[in-house]
């Protein structure tokens, strides 16, 4: 029986979608659903959850039901589905009532494959009535962690899927989420009515991304010389942590001339919608957001993920920053983050009105996102350990690739917290480091702090190795921030003050090189012609976009166009082997793409 399962499987793999062998856990996972069983799939964004769903939506008879929380996105995700031949649709409040009666009609027929619907829709009597008198082969519920009610996706719709088990006590259901931690996974079994079903756990690294964070020191600067650098028309996602500053940098982006384009909440929902659509359908767009973008974004291309804010928590952060890269080639996580980062989220926390229990959580997601920045260790290793996962050092993080110094310190830290003492723990770092290196400023003459017996010790370090050495201690807990932003002594500072305990800190050397810089990246070519022949392809894929309006990559990823610029197939024969190429679309494209390769 499983021989035959996983065979078919494969077929469908290679004919519809042209792939030539499965990732993962997509094997076990799609017998087990084919078979009719239940599954709960964690698997990190890029991992290739969809075929977990569409393929056993092929093998069985009916049609596979798929729940989605963002209408916005069903629409490109079914103009794939129809690329590759497959009988797709979607029901939700765009279609006019005729398109949703002819959608209902072939559902009913028995011609529709998979059927993509939100969950307030599926939830209306009418239509789970529908799907009751139709043959319906698998529930997939996508983006299941919405079932969470802590999380910061929660969708109240979403609880009420319960319903599915009761009314469809027959039908396969396969949650599937990129959330890893224990608790959300433990929600959604509990929820949904999945605690009976097998649990398919997947790696969560993404080695395919590189992990870099940067000292702040003029953000723009330096976020315009990464892109300049890197990422030269390219897509990618920098984000702010308020709307005022998504604005201002997109604006200020435009103005260096990258295409540019701000999302965020306070926008109108038009305009929200018209800069998601144009980030999805062009290439080379650069959007600049708050954590409000990005969720259910299947763009593969995305080449880059910038912070130019301290992100919350490091679930954001990897949940972010796992939007680049999805189609596996190398691709950039670049922050920029600076003490003052860290005092306006503790103010955040500090002066919101949470109760204490959620305060105390916030304020220790906030640690282990400092932590993640100043320690001398592999990036990878911090982050896949924080969610449960041992690994090796990475050698693709800034860490493994630039290993920093470490220096003792020791004294330079006694010179620190003794000013932060005689000056009363409650100035800032930029007036304490004004102390240290003995600078006239109207604030330090008005505190009369040029009589500190301090004041001018640390001309020995420059202002950039104290701002260091200052976020440093606050990292590490040597040094406390309060509400204000002033830094304030903990008693682990009382050894180090006395000499009975030494401090050693980091020092960073160099800026260390992104992924675009060293690493071949569809932007980077040996020599003019594969340059030539690169920019044809791309040339031949955007028209056929544009034709049906779709996005490029619905036409073919950019990992395709890679492999034909590598392999140079002369033949449909030949075609047929690069990956992504399945029967359909050789059928629909073969021909036009092989004439640009002959060419080149
Ligand atoms: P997820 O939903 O888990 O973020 P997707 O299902 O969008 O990931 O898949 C990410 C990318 O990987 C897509 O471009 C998809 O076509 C590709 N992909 C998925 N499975 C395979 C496979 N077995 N071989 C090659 N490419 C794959
Ligand atoms: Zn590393």
């Amino acid at each position: 029986m499983s021989a035959t399962v996983q065979d078919n499987a494969l077929e469908v793999l290679r004919h519809v979608f042209g792939y030539s062998a499965f990732r993962g856990k997509q094997a076990q996972i799609i017998e087990q659903v084919a078979c009719g069983g239940d599954a709960l799939v964690l698997m990190p964004t890029g991992g290739g959850k969809s075929l977990c769903y569409q393929i056993p939506a092929l093998l069985r008879p009916g049609c596979g039901v798929v729940v989605s929380p963002l209408i916005a996105l069903m629409q490109d995700q079914v103009a794939a589905l129809r690329q590759a031949g497959v009988e797709a649709a979607f029901l939700n409040s765009t279609l006019s009532a005729a398109e949703a009666a002819e959608v209902e009609r072939s559902l009913r027929d028995g011609t529709l494959k998979l059927l993509y619907v939100a969950p307030e829709r599926l939830l209306n009597p009418r239509c789970l009535g529908l799907l009751a008198s139709s043959e319906i082969a698998l529930f997939a519920i996508d983006e299941a962690h919405c079932v969470s009610q802590w999380g910061h996706d929660f969708r109240p719709e979403y609880i009420q899927l319960s319903q599915l088990a009761e009314q469809f006590p027959n039908v396969p259901r396969i949650a599937l989420t990129a959330t890893a931690d224990q608790q959300t996974r433990e929600e959604i079994a509990e929820r949904l009515q999945l605690k009976a079903a097998p649990v398919f756990l997947s790696s969560f690294d993404r080695p395919n991304i590189r992990y870099t964070v940067v000292e702040k020191d003029n953000p723009r600067k330096q976020l315009l010389h990464f892109l300049r650098n890197n990422h030269v028309g390219a897509s990618g996602i920098v984000y702010c942590l308020s709307r005022k500053k998504v604005d201002e940098t997109a604006k200020w982006l435009k103005e260096q001339g990258i295409k540019a384009l701000p999302y965020h909440a306070g926008m109108d929902g038009d305009s929200r919608s018209q800069h998601q659509a144009r980030f999805l359908r062009e290439d080379g767009l650069v959007m600049v957001a708050t954590v409000a973008f990005g969720m259910g974004i299947d763009k593969p291309d995305v080449r880059f993920v910038a912070h130019l804010d301290l992100p919350k928590s490091l679930e954001g952060y990897y949940q972010e920053t796992g939007r680049a890269g999805r189609d596996s080639l190398p691709s950039d996580a670049w922050m920029v983050y600076g003490l003052q980062d860290v005092v306006l989220l503790r103010e955040m926390i500090e002066q919101s009105t949470a109760p204490d229990e959620i305060k105390r959580i916030e304020r220790q997601k906030l640690d282990a996102m400092l932590g993640y920045c100043e320690a001398p260790q592999c990036r990878r290793q911090i982050l896949l350990k924080y969610f449960g996962e041992a690994s090796q050092p990475c050698r693709n993080c800034d860490i493994c690739l630039n290993p920093p110094e470490r220096w003792d310190a020791s004294v330079a830290v006694q010179k620190a917290l003794s000013t932060i003492y005689r000056s009363g723990q409650r100035y800032g770092a930029t007036h304490l480091i004004d102390i240290l290196l003995g600078k006239s400023t109207p604030k330090i003459r008005e505190c009369g702090h040029e009589h500190l017996s301090t004041y001018g010790i640390g001309k020995d370090l420059s202002e950039q190795q104290w701002r260091s050495a200052l976020r440093q201690l606050v990292a590490t807990g040597i040094v406390d921030v309060n509400a204000h932003g002033g830094l304030q002594l903990t008693d682990a500072c009382r050894p180090i003050l006395r000499g009975e305990q030494s401090v050693q800190l980091r020092r960073v050397i160099e800026q260390p090189k992104t992924a675009g810089s060293s690493s071949k990246t569809p932007l980077s070519f040996d020599n003019d012609a594969d340059r030539e022949l690169w920019a044809a392809l791309r040339q031949c894929r955007r028209r056929l976009a544009e034709e049906q309006n779709v996005p490029a990559y619905v036409i073919f990823a950019d990992a395709t166009l890679q492999q034909m610029l590598e392999k140079r197939p002369q033949s449909l024969e030949a075609l047929r082997d690069i990956s992504g190429v399945g029967d359909r679309k050789l059928e629909l494209y073969g021909t036009e793409f092989l004439a640009v390769l002959r060419q080149g």
